[in-house]
């Protein structure tokens, strides 16, 4: 959450994010695959991060995103970020190996029985401030 694994190209859309409150789809996805399969955090905890940060966070939106990333929707098809992904549409901005990523063969579907997941209370909507524009300058 402070951008500090060593993993370039994470630790800068962790910045990014925190600093603009976007992140672009392809990122989003990237950046849940490592935080789940490579890191082996909780995807929870990712999401609530994301929930926090983003400005266009959204409850449904942002953790049904992060259960097909898991693979706990499409069960048995995780979304895996490889390095050959992040570098080309990335145009080349982050180099990485295979091996800065986890190999996964599977999702997280044998660490959740099947049934909903407990309800638990949303955080206060935050509006975006429309008088302050997002900006990537530091980028
Ligand atoms: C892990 C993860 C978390 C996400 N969390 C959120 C969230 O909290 N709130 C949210 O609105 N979206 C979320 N998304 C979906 C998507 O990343 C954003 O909707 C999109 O990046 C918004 O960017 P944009 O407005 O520039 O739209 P563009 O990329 O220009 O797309 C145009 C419109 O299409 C829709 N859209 C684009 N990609 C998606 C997508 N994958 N799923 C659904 N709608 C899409 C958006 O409504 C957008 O307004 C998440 C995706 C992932 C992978």
């Amino acid at each position: 959450m402070a951008g500090k694994t060593g993993i370039a190209c994470f630790d800068s859309w962790t910045v990014e994010l925190l600093k603009t409150g976007y992140l672009h789809n392809h990122a989003r996805m990237w950046f849940a695959s490592i935080w789940i399969f490579t890191l082996r955090l909780p995807w929870r905890l990712g999401a609530d991060f994301f929930f926090r940060h983003l400005l266009d966070g959204d409850a449904a939106s942002n953790t049904l995103s992060w259960r097909w990333v898991a693979g706990l929707h499409t069960r048995g098809r995780p979304y895996v970020a490889t390095a050959k992904n992040i570098a080309t549409f990335s145009v080349q901005r982050f180099n990485l190996k295979d091996n800065d990523f986890a190999n996964v063969a599977h999702g997280l579907e044998a660490t959740e029985p099947d049934g909903l997941p407990p309800v638990l209370p949303l955080r206060a909507v935050n509006y975006p401030l429309t008088t302050r524009r997002a900006s990537c300058n530091n980028f």
